[in-house]
């Protein structure tokens, strides 16, 4: 059997390394010249490093991650709650920037033979009875089936004509990847709620390394905390689109991670959902069961985007009355332990 994968982003990497690891052909193209060293997601849940554990690539991550111990919230820069994780194992956050977590997956990818097919794009292609024909940079690939791991702007997508309904956010998003060396608390994952209903958050990287995301345009600046910064190794905006494709397959041809769906950073579940997607699919393949794709990964598609948009506008609204339930709520958290520890045990595992 021979599955050609559009993308070597999170999605696309875990699919090859799950369909070699069970023993088929796969041929990954990536339009990039060579691999990826922007940090986009982070954080890690354990469904996730399930997922990865038979390939090795979990145990690669674990050896390097940073294990989240806890989540902060600040009324601008007063802390109103602090909320533990790692206290078990189902309430347990990584944080690993993306293109090291892609590293540890290509080094996975090249154990089984197989390797990533840098600077070749998906151009074009056609299903027959039989498989499909893929056109590439490159040449044609004759494949049994073609899974489009290309992103948001996926080809695969506009080659079967499907739509990409949702929303976009307004206003750009911005994002700092900063050296620091006294951080308060280096392990914690902290949230500032500023006025406006606008929202900045710090996120672990690795030691004395950290991410910073605000809803407003630099980073940086809307910190409400000073911060020692000794390198900015990164600085941009972005913006924000939740959408979902209405079919995740047809025929031969199937859809998976930001391809077939995208939303927030908030929850930081997107590399997640494409992680499983792959994961699901590959099995499926491979198992001769691929009808039921797209039913089962469209509703949990959808479930975790419901999910990151309600913590969202949770955090990031303008409505005082919702802001003031959100703090209540996370106050009680603290407040309460077993109730604290059950909202970090939604988020980690939710
Ligand atoms: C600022 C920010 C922070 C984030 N934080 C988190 C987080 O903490 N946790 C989390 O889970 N998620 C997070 N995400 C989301 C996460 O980065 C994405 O969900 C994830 O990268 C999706 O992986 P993917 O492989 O589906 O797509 P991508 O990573 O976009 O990979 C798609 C690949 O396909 C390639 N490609 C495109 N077209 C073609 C073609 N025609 N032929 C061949 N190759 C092609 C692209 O070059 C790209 O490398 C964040 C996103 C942003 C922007």
């Amino acid at each position: 059997m021979h599955i050609v994968i559009a993308g070597a982003g999170p999605t696309g990497l875990t699919a090859a390394v799950e369909l070699a690891r069970r023993g088929a052909r796969v041929t990954i193209v990536e339009k990039r010249p060579g691999p990826s060293h922007l940090s986009r997601a982070v954080g890690l849940m354990p469904a996730s490093l399930a997922i990865l554990r038979p390939s090795g690539v979990a145990e690669a991550i674990l050896a390097e991650a940073i294990a989240f111990t806890g989540a902060s919230f600040h009324l601008r820069a007063k802390e109103f709650a602090c909320l533990p994780l790692g206290f078990d194992d189902k309430a347990r956050i990584w944080g690993l920037s993306q293109d090291r977590t892609e590293a540890h997956l290509e080094t996975a990818l090249t154990h089984y033979g197989e390797i990533v097919r840098y600077g070749v794009e998906v151009l074009s292609f056609e299903q027959n009875p039989h498989g499909v024909e893929v056109e590439t940079s490159d040449g044609t690939l004759e494949a049994d089936y073609l899974i489009g791991a290309d992103g948001v702007q996926s080809a695969v997508r506009a080659g079967l004509g499907f739509d990409f309904p949702g929303f976009d956010l307004p206003g750009p998003w911005s994002i700092a990847d900063v050296d620091a060396d006294d951080w308060r608390d280096p392990t914690c994952f902290q949230a500032f709620l500023l006025d406006g209903g606008d929202v900045c958050v710090v996120v672990p990287l690795e030691a004395a390394r950290f991410r910073i995301i605000a809803s407003r345009e630099d980073a940086l600046a809307a910190l409400p905390v000073p911060m020692d910064v000794r390198r900015t190794r990164r600085r941009g905006t972005f913006t924000i689109s939740v959408r979902q494709v209405k079919r995740y397959q047809q025929g031969r041809v199937f859809l998976a991670g930001d391809a077939a769906h995208c939303h927030s950073p908030v929850g930081g579940r997107g590399m997640n959902l494409g992680i499983a997607d792959a994961a699901d699919l590959a099995r499926r393949i491979m198992e001769d069961e691929t009808e039921g794709y797209h039913a089962a990964r469209h509703a949990e598609g959808a479930r975790v985007m419901r999910l990151s948009e309600r913590g969202r506008r949770m955090l990031n609204t303008e409505s005082a009355l919702k802001r003031g339930l959100a703090i209540r709520a996370l106050k009680l958290g603290a407040a309460l332990p077993p109730l604290g520890r059950a909202m970090m045990r939604r988020l980690a595992t939710g």
